[in-house]
């Protein structure tokens, strides 16, 4: 059977991004290390660039957050406060044949993927559950045999393949689901335990799957004992939480305000997979914005705002409770993959449903981006991968920093004490009662085993006595990012394919990366017409002297003028200049003018030396 489509256009991917210098396998001349990637020059412009784009519109561009750069490796307690010590964890089978490790929830849409299964469509419709029997044997004693040799086809074909005819009559009335025909062909007889679920690589069987913790460990120190035990962070968020109080006091800001970081994030993934999309090391860009309980807001504010589903919120107000606010940061953030050349047809949304939902969260959603390995729903609509989750995590995290460290996390509000002040006895009594009965279930929920009903209920009633004080710990909304899936998106966008046949019919793929100018590696390429004419060479050299200041430009006077345009087409650039004859005066009214040429379309206009560089800034920033 063909491979799958997308497969192929991601095998293109991965190619390019080799042989262009985008992406490399880490450790490559010792052959590798799965889950491990490596960013070339052009990838690392362009990781760069993507980084900068955020840290940009996320801080500098906005009044109300501050940066921070913490460490990767923290103190362990943090990570026993945020809960990742006790359930950071994947459920995992393992191969009883092969002893090969699986993610449980990846078992499926690995074992789709694999060789085995593929070249079965040729003998099975499993979508009809049409076989021939004789086709499947031969199927088993040759593929079957060398890529999946632990399936019950292949070492007891003849009982496997009776029993399959067997449930294949019923299946009018109850129809053989494609899970099923797999778990089929992979069981050895009807036993109690019912059908198994088979190995994606070698068809054996799996063990029930059993947590296991993502957490990368370390010791800092020289003794490896379970004092000095460190962890590499997952995630770069609970530095942020950590630091709460001193960026609060240093950066002088109020809540509503944020805190951003982007840096690196560690998990050991089971399965690494989809190229860069599933590494073990990779980065996060990460925003805790700290926002007013919603008690907090109708007690200033007199009641909440509450905002139209999918209505687009652009400026921030005082009446905001988590709601709109989460609704903000959604779509800010469509907003800045639409900036960085995103559309929003590439992108899709997935809103958790309350079982997906952490129990202290009130509401997640991911952006995702269709890549060329996304899954078709039921529907054959692509929906899309993760690149992004923005949920509303209350108050969750400072909560928890707080009980495990015993440093107060709230924060003093004086609006809020005035406005407590001036509030009738009957409303004052309902909004202490919701914070009360907030403060009370995550106090339940998160009670350590020695703590009772009657201090949580007396923990709960101090929290919620502070609010007529002006005192209250934050909640937060959390739009957390991945840089490495957003280069792999970015990569996958802009990678366009066209076959170009010149006039004695001889064809040619050309490839051109469309990035945004703004993300771009390389922004202008700088090409003198010719390389054996130093009067041209020097004005090119004087060009480039005139934009790298401000521009990554490449300059390139090597082959002719079309391949040295296909090169930056390649690499992404968006502009070329080319510095020509006439650009010497040859047309004196040309004099100091040089070409432009775009990237998507080929067009070239004219443009004086003196504009070039204003020109050139404002189309990619
Ligand atoms: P997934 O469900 O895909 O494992 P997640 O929901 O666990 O992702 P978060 O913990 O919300 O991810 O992390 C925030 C962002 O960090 C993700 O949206 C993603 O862009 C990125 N990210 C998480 N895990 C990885 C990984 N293993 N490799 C690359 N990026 C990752």
């Amino acid at each position: 059977m063909a491979e799958p489509k997308e497969n192929l256009q991601m095998e293109k991917i991965v190619s390019l991004c080799k042989r262009r210098g985008f992406v490399f396998q880490s450790s490559e001349i010792y052959g590798g290390l799965n889950g491990f990637w490596d960013y070339g020059p052009l990838g690392a412009e362009l990781k760069r660039n993507v980084k900068e784009l955020w840290w940009h519109a996320m801080t500098r561009q906005r009044e109300d957050i501050a940066g921070l750069e913490a460490t990767i490796i923290m103190s362990p307690k943090i990570w026993e406060a945020s809960g990742h010590v006790a359930t950071f964890a994947d459920l995992m089978s393992t191969c009883k044949s092969c002893k090969k490790l699986i993610r449980a929830d990846q078992v499926w849409d690995i074992l789709i993927e694999q060789p085995w299964v593929q070249s079965l469509a040729d003998v099975v419709d499993v979508g009809t559950q049409t076989f021939d029997g004789d086709a499947l044997l031969r199927w088993a004693a040759g593929k079957g045999k060398r890529l999946a040799p632990e399936l019950a086809l292949v070492r007891n074909p003849t009982v496997t393949l009776s029993w399959l005819s067997e449930r294949s009559k019923t299946s009018k009335e109850n129809p053989v689901s494609a899970k099923e025909f797999y778990q089929y062909i992979a069981t050895e007889q009807l036993t109690a335990t019912g059908l198994i679920t088979p190995c994606p690589h070698c068809g054996g069987e799996l063990t029930a799957p059993r947590p296991f913790n993502l957490m990368f460990e370390t010791w800092a120190g020289p003794l490896q004992s379970d004092e000095n035990k460190v962890y590499l962070r997952p995630e770069t968020a609970q530095a942020i939480f950590a630091q709460f109080k001193n960026v609060l006091e240093t950066s002088r800001q109020k809540v509503p305000f944020g805190i951003a970081q982007v840096g690196k994030a560690f998990r050991n993934e089971i399965t690494p997979r989809n190229f860069t999309f599933r590494s073990r090391e990779f980065e996060q860009m990460e925003l805790e914005f700290f926002i007013k309980p919603d008690e907090v807001i109708e007690a200033i504010h007199g009641s909440v705002f509450t905002p139209t589903p999918n209505a687009p919120l652009a400026t921030p107000q005082p009446n905001w409770g988590w709601q709109a606010w989460h609704q903000y940061w959604v779509e800010e953030r469509v907003r800045f993959y639409e900036g960085i050349g995103l559309s929003r047809e590439t992108l899709g949304f997935h809103h958790q449903t309350p079982e997906e939902l952490a129990h202290y969260a009130r509401a997640c959603t991911d952006i995702l981006f269709k890549f060329p390995f996304s899954k078709k729903d039921e529907q054959g609509h692509v929906k899309g991968d993760e690149l992004e989750g923005i949920a509303a995590r209350s108050d969750f995290d400072l909560s928890q920093h707080q009980r495990f460290s015993g440093k107060p996390m709230g924060v003093f509000d004086d609006e809020l004490r005035a406005a407590w002040a001036k509030l009738p006895k009957e409303k004052a009594d309902d909004l202490w009662k919701r914070y009360y009965d907030h403060r009370k279930n995550y106090l339940t929920k998160s009670a350590k085993p020695d703590e009772t009903p009657e201090q949580i209920a007396q923990q709960a009633t101090e929290d919620a006595n502070g609010l007529a004080r002006g005192q209250y710990i934050p909640h937060v909304i959390e739009p957390s990012a991945g840089v490495d899936r957003l280069i792999l998106a970015l990569i996958a966008n802009a990678y366009t394919e066209t076959v170009k046949t010149d006039d004695k019919g001889k064809s040619e793929t050309i490839y051109t990366m469309k990035f945004h100018p703004r993300v771009a590696p390389i922004k202008v390429g700088v090409l003198p017409l010719l390389k054996n004419k130093p009067e041209l060479v020097n004005k090119a050299l004087e060009v480039r002297e005139l934009l790298r200041p401000w521009l990554n430009i490449y300059y390139d006077e090597a082959g002719s003028i079309g391949k040295r345009y296909a090169r930056q087409d390649e690499a992404g650039t968006p502009f070329c200049v080319t510095i020509d004859f006439d650009t010497l005066g040859e047309k004196p009214e040309l004099l100091d003018t040089v070409t432009i040429r775009y990237r998507d379309d080929g067009r070239q206009e004219r443009l004086k030396i003196s504009e070039l560089l204003a020109f050139l800034l404002s189309k990619t920033r």
